[in-house]
């Protein structure tokens, strides 16, 4: 997929003339390779139109880096593209809200939702979960699970077998338990049938939840857009989440769920574990769509951002799959030295959605200093480990007292450090490339 992208714009790219036809040819390579994305047949129509509208010929005519425009062209498109327009609900703590999933069996709901729990809980959120899938034998037994090891309230019967009994007295009783964040799972089918969606409406009704989260898995294809339509008619959908993105589908589905359900994609599932889960970043998704791995933006961004002195060590211990506290604290040295944070830095996997959300850059730049302090209590050894085991609790509580932070500060910071490395240990392997060098894509 990569490769027929990368090559329709090498294509053009080495055309003296560019006119109508040179475009066409190049968009139509280009739409190929969004079909085999599994973005939908009209959406790339729709793009191919816009992308003819925007892109000035006598512009590329003239610009010498051809490909870079078209490049920037499709890639601004597709973002477009995977923006609803508004916002998804957010939940808030300390108020009860009630999450709602929805999806096809073998989605991926029951793992999605035992994530969504997780990931709320660690941010001091206090989630419960409710198995309303009486469909599947075995269903209850595999939230209950999930729930029981991630040390998460759950509500479900072995023995009840109407859905919206059980999904109304979970959310009653966690709604008295004062939990915040109550997380209906449902049941799904092989096939879109009448009785799923009767279902679907039936709890959504009697649950009245603040949100509905469209589950979708992303090898499902062409079908996307046509199964998230089926679902957004029965239950008001607000927001999607992209599951087994670790697999070898690159989630075009994604653009067809968002343009069906008018909602935003929130979260992107990738693995079985609890902790698979990540705030869904429009920009890495898009790369990997059109075949440029995510981290042809990082690379580009690399050489405008660190130290032209740093950029080898760094690119040589990241292509070793090292990513040290050091370097995270190096990369923090170099967002500080940027003056106000934003734009550049947005770029670097990780760094945008999660550490830096816009609008909060003053709190995240004083949530990077403190982390900076608290690294500079740790020892040598501490600081080039890439070995997570090695912060045992009395070097975290010995960093705490010498950093004069609380030992939840230092936690946090740690959690960070494994977040990044988790993102940025992906760059292990990678071939190294020269500055100016963009084979990537
Ligand atoms: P449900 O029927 O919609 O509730 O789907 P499940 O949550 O039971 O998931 C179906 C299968 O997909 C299970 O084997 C999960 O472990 C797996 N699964 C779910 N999400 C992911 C993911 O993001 N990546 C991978 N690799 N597997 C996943
Ligand atoms: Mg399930």
């Amino acid at each position: 997929l990569g490769g027929s992208i990368s090559r329709a714009l090498a294509q053009m790219s080495n055309a003296t003339v560019i006119d109508e036809k040179v475009l066409n040819d190049c968009l139509n390579e280009i739409s190929r390779a969004l079909l085999q994305a599994d973005v939908q047949f009209k959406m790339v129509r729709d793009m191919q139109a816009n992308i003819k509208r925007i892109v000035n010929l006598e512009a590329l005519a003239a610009g010498t880096n051809k490909r870079r425009i078209m490049q920037q062209a499709v890639f601004t498109e597709l973002c477009n593209m995977l923006d609803p327009g508004k916002p998804s609900f957010t939940p808030k703590k300390g108020k009860p809200s009630v999450v709602m999933f929805v999806g096809l069996q073998g989605s991926g709901k029951t793992t999605t939702c035992s994530k969504y729990a997780y990931y709320h809980q660690k941010k001091g959120f206090k989630p419960a979960l409710v198995c309303a899938d009486t469909f599947r034998a075995g269903a209850f037994d595999q939230l209950k699970q999930n729930a029981t090891k991630a040390k998460i309230p759950f509500y479900g019967s072995y023995m009840e077998s109407d859905p919206v009994k059980i999904a109304v007295e979970g959310v009653e009783r966690f709604k008295k338990e004062n939990c915040d964040l109550i997380i209906v799972d449902t049941s799904g089918r092989h096939k879109q049938e009448a009785a799923l969606f009767e279902e679907m409406r039936q709890v959504s009704e009697a649950t009245k939840p603040d949100l509905v989260i469209f589950v979708m898995d992303s090898s499902i294809g062409q079908a996307a857009f046509d199964q998230a339509q089926a679902f957004k008619q029965s239950v008001s959908v607000g927001a999607v989440i992209i599951t087994k993105m670790d697999g070898h589908a690159k989630g075009g589905g994604a653009l067809s769920a968002v343009a069906a359900t008018k909602s935003p994609v929130i979260f992107i599932g990738t693995g079985e574990h609890i902790d698979d889960f990540e705030v869904f970043d429009v920009k890495p998704f898009v790369s990997r769509l059109l075949g440029m791995g995510d981290w042809s933006g990082f690379m580009d961004k690399i050489h405008e951002v660190i130290p032209t002195d740093q950029q080898p060590d760094l690119l040589q211990k990241l292509s070793e799959g090292s990513f040290s506290l050091r370097l995270m604290y190096e990369q923090f040295q170099n967002l500080l030295k940027m003056g106000p944070i934003g734009q550049v830095f947005s770029m670097l996997p990780g760094f945008s959605a999660e550490l830096m959300p816009k609008g909060h850059e003053k709190e995240s730049q004083a949530k990077i200093k403190r982390y900076m302090t608290m690294m500079d209590s740790m020892t040598d050894a501490e600081l080039d480990s890439t070995n997570p085991k090695l912060m045992t609790e009395s070097r975290i509580i010995r960093i705490a007292r010498g950093s004069g932070r609380p030992v939840r500060d230092v936690m946090d910071m740690l959690e960070e450090y494994k977040r990044l490395a988790k993102i940025w240990g992906k760059m292990k392997g990678l071939k190294l490339q020269k500055k100016g060098d963009m084979s990537a894509l």
